[in-house]
Parts: C-alpha cells; structure tokens; sequence
C-alpha cells in the first residue's frame, strides 16, 4: 500500500480575509501571500509557496484538503488504491494544480465530504521564510502542515477510508462518556506526527472543522502569541495545557470563522515501529486546558 506523506495544504472559506490575515500575522507571524485574482490570498508558513489558502465564501469552513505523496508514480498508485475501494476519483486539471502550486493532482471526496486532493510536486519558494513577528519558526517539513479535527458522522467510515485507502496508521481512540451519550473520537497519523487527522463523531455540528493545529519550533513562540491573543481581545476558546494523547502543550483561540486555531508546541512523535494504538475513556488533558476539563465533567 502507498501512504500519503502529509498535510500539504488546507483551503478555507473565510467571510472576513482580513481578519484572518490579522490573526495569522499578529498572533502566529505567518506571511499573507497575495492571491492571483482566483482566490483571495495564501498563508505562508514555511519553505512552501503556501500552506494555507482563503477562499473568500460566507460558509466559514473547510473548502478541502490536501494530502502530498512523494512522486507521481506513488499519485497513479493512490489513485488505484481509491478507485478498489469504490471511490470515484477525477485528476485535477493543470489549472487547478496551478492554482495549488503543484505539479499533479487527483481529487476525491471522503465518506463525510470532505474534497480531498492527493497531489506530488510542491514547489520551495526561493525567497526565505519570513515571519511578521519574531517567532523560532513552526515544525512542519515531513510532518506536513499540522493538523485538523474534524467533525463525521460516522468515525468508523472515516477511519476506514484513510487507513484502507490512503495508507493512515491509528494512532489511539477516545471514548468520551457524557450524559448526553458517548462521544468518538479518533486519531489518525501518516508521518511521525502523533496525528495529522482526527476525527470526532458529531452529525449536527454547524461547522466541519473543529480545529486547525499549529505545532511551534518553540515554547516562547506559544507563550508570547497567548500574551498577544490577550493584549488584543482574541478570545482563548481553551487556555494552555498539555494533551494526553500528542502530550502537546497548547492553546486555543477562536478565529474569525467561528471555530478554532490550535497553537502548540512540544509533541510527542510516532515510531510505526514501536507504537501500540492507545485508548482514552477522557479527553481531560495531562494538566490545563481547563474548558477541555469542564467538558470532562474532571476536577
Ligand atoms: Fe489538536
């Protein structure tokens, strides 16, 4: 089985372009790219044109994503993989790949819609990373951008595609018990990242995405975009702490599409070699994350 590599790149529907270019900027130090009259504008975080673009749409959510294998035999092999599985699967037309920066691409849709776009070929931006507030810089390289939680209504379903499909490794399983009933979660990894994707089980959500996660180069970096968030009233939707599961050290704002950015740092990695799937009956965090903790019913 050939398995995607990581987390190229995410497009997002954004009412407010602006502000989102303030957040991104102020809080994260990303660079706005300027669009090219077919989308609104890019974000940039790394060595690549792009990781992030913002589609102006009043929806607020996921437009798709963008998973990256190594070359375009392993693209032809994913492609074959999908169309066994009984997904229909369409190549992007070199426009689209323009648009995407990238030399090929195939396009899907996963079983809770998500449009899905495996793709090879992105291009390194010559001109050097610059961040727009003084930060040590985001840990993305093989491990891809970072990663999302995203609402299913069927986990099970969604955990089948990327494992069987798209060659993703379970990294652990969460089983919340609320009184409104149990809550799944699942968590999904293709490179050493604890997880790339996640999935939480949630029919009614009003949006997709639950979060996006940033993962910093370093602490400071985390501790001084809260210190900003706070001097300038972006509301924090969960206050730092630490994860059980990735062991990461984060927080979450509320960004202007009505749902949330994760910045962290500090992860925890997965060696296929050595891992063994975990499972958690909580999603109550090592220590902090306090509304994580109230929604545990914990301590
Ligand atoms: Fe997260």
């Amino acid at each position: 089985m050939v398995s995607v590599s990581e987390l190229g790149y995410l497009g997002l529907g954004v009412s407010d372009p602006k502000a989102w270019h303030g957040v991104a900027t102020e809080v994260f130090g990303m660079q706005v790219v300027s669009g090219d009259g077919r989308s609104a504008s890019y974000l940039r975080l790394d060595s690549h044109h792009h990781r992030i673009e913002l589609r102006t749409d009043a929806k607020d959510d996921l437009d798709f994503a963008g998973w990256e294998v190594p070359n375009e035999d392993a693209l032809q092999r994913v492609a074959q993989q999908l169309e066994d599985g009984g997904v229909s699967v369409t190549e992007g037309t070199r426009d689209e790949a323009d648009q995407r920066r990238v030399l090929g691409m195939i396009k899907c849709t996963d079983p809770s819609g998500i449009l899905t776009e495996i793709f090879f070929g992105h291009p390194v931006n010559p001109i050097p990373f610059h961040p727009t507030r003084p930060i040590s810089g985001f840990k993305t390289g093989g491990m891809g951008l970072g990663h999302i939680l995203v609402h299913v209504p069927d986990v099970d379903a969604s955990v089948r595609f990327y494992r069987d499909l798209l060659g993703f490794r379970v990294s652990d399983f969460t089983d919340v018990a609320t009184p409104a009933g149990v809550i799944r979660l699942s968590f999904l990894h293709c490179n050493s990242r604890h997880h790339s994707i996640a999935f939480m089980e949630n029919a009614t959500a009003p949006k997709r995405l639950h979060h996006i996660m940033f993962e910093s180069n370093a602490l400071a970096d985390v501790g001084t975009g809260r210190d900003i968030c706070i001097d300038r009233g972006i509301p924090i939707a969960v206050d730092l702490g630490c994860h059980m599961n990735d062991q990461m050290v984060s927080f979450y704002l509320a960004n202007p599409s009505g749902y949330a950015l994760e910045y962290g740092w500090g992860a925890r990695t997965i060696d296929d070699a050595t891992w063994q799937v975990e499972h958690y009956a909580s999603v109550e965090s090592i220590w902090g994350h306090p509304q994580l903790r109230q929604l545990a019913g914990g301590h």
